[in-house]
């Protein structure tokens, strides 16, 4: 397991996490709009939301129409728009204000519980509020990095997201976790991809136990850095 982090670190940098870190709240908001697009599209909604609704009192109270055309650019509009009003109303129903500040004084374990109770968020979305927010040593597995995780053999008989999740707690080397995910994610987007991975590119290929390991051809177009490299959750302001 070191040796796939220390060979993605040579192949692609060291991620290295702000200082300033974002509010819960603004983290839960944007990895909500991340869901299902790219984290430049989701950037863009998130953007659009806090420039014209700049307080969550302001989208809590605005029409979900109004929400859902700001953020229409991320995708999903209608169900993403009514998750965050959903997510808001219950904030304010449980804690009386928009704000989940009371979380940092809890275990890792206990914050995913509570943010899982909150209708349409799961552990992915959870997880990522306790890296990217409140820099927890949480590994946060998506798509990419489920993907990256079962072909290289990392995990075995984890048919799902949340399973990898479980079993890759055990793996990641302490203080290694924020750097792994980067890593793993745009690993998963420039060369390790869904139907055409480019395995003559590969710098974990000797590590690799996929049985279809090096019989696709990848892609020769890469995509460009900003595309692979941008993470919208490293650009959530504080
Ligand atoms: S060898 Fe191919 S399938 Fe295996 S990790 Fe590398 S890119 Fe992915």
């Amino acid at each position: 397991m070191a040796l796939v982090a220390n060979r993605l670190e040579r192949f692609l940098g060291t991620p290295r996490q702000s200082g300033r870190l974002p509010a819960p709240l603004d983290m839960l908001v944007a990895t909500i709009l991340s869901q299902n697009t790219s984290d430049v599209n989701s950037h863009r909604a998130y953007t659009a939301l806090r420039t014209h609704l700049p307080s969550w009192e302001a989208v809590a109270e605005a029409p979900e129409s109004r929400v859902r055309a700001l953020i229409r650019v991320g995708g999903m509009a209608n169900q993403k728009a009514a998750r965050i009003h959903e997510v808001l109303r219950t904030l304010k129903k449980q804690y009386g204000s928009y704000r989940l500040n009371a979380l940092r004084r809890k275990s890792n374990d206990e914050i995913i519980e509570t943010l899982t109770r909150l209708d349409g968020v799961g552990v992915k979305t959870a997880s990522c509020v306790l890296v990217f927010s409140l820099g927890r040593d949480v590994f946060p597995v998506d798509t990419h990095v489920h993907r990256v995780c079962n072909r290289l053999g990392l995990v075995s008989g984890c048919p799902t997201p949340e399973k990898t999740f479980v079993a890759m707690k055990e793996l990641v080397p302490s203080g290694k976790a924020y750097s792994l995910h980067t890593n793993m994610i745009r690993f998963g987007r420039l060369i390790c991809k869904a139907s055409r991975p480019a395995c003559d590119r590969c710098p974990v290929f000797d590590l690799c136990r996929w049985p279809e390991r090096g019989t696709r051809r990848g892609r020769r177009t890469v995509p460009t850095k900003s595309r692979y490299d941008f993470m919208l959750l490293d650009n959530i302001p504080a």
